[in-house]
């Protein structure tokens, strides 16, 4: 059996990539991604962060600027709904993130599909149907504020 010593320590004791190594093993472009991987010292440990900001803190505005960004039609993986529970914040916004990703907020729309209402269009702009994608990123009305 041959070991693997990915990681290497130097003599000032500090530990780095073992850049020969990782370039046998992997394409150079693996490689790379590899080598910027930051190595925590040997008294940190691995913590989760919120990747919507620099300094891995939620905040609304950064879940705003991310839900813009990405494709909201496409299927979530079920370990990214874990990982929301882990996040740093008010329980309240990481329910609502939560419910927002599995599509469950009680909007017209939604509520329309169980129950007999009066209209499914959106409370502030009357233009298109009340949806979790209109109320966070597409009525006019949102903009103004
Ligand atoms: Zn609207």
């Amino acid at each position: 059996m041959v070991a693997f010593k990915l990681l290497t320590n130097s003599s000032s004791n500090s530990t780095s990539w073992n850049i020969p190594l990782l370039n046998q093993l992997f394409t150079s472009c693996i490689s790379n991604h590899i080598q910027n991987i930051a190595i925590l010292g040997p008294n940190r440990k691995d913590e989760l962060k919120w990747m919507g900001t620099k300094i891995g803190i939620f905040s609304v505005k950064s879940m705003y600027t991310l839900l813009r960004t990405i494709d909201l039609t496409t299927p979530i993986l079920a370990r990214t709904n874990l990982k929301i529970w882990k996040v740093h914040a008010i329980p309240r916004a990481i329910l609502f993130t939560w419910k927002c990703i599995n599509n469950v907020v009680p909007t017209r729309s939604r509520i329309g599909r169980f129950v007999p209402i009066p209209s499914t269009m959106c409370r502030m702009c009357n233009q298109n149907e009340e949806t979790i994608l209109h109320m966070l990123l597409e009525c006019p009305f949102i903009h103004s504020v």
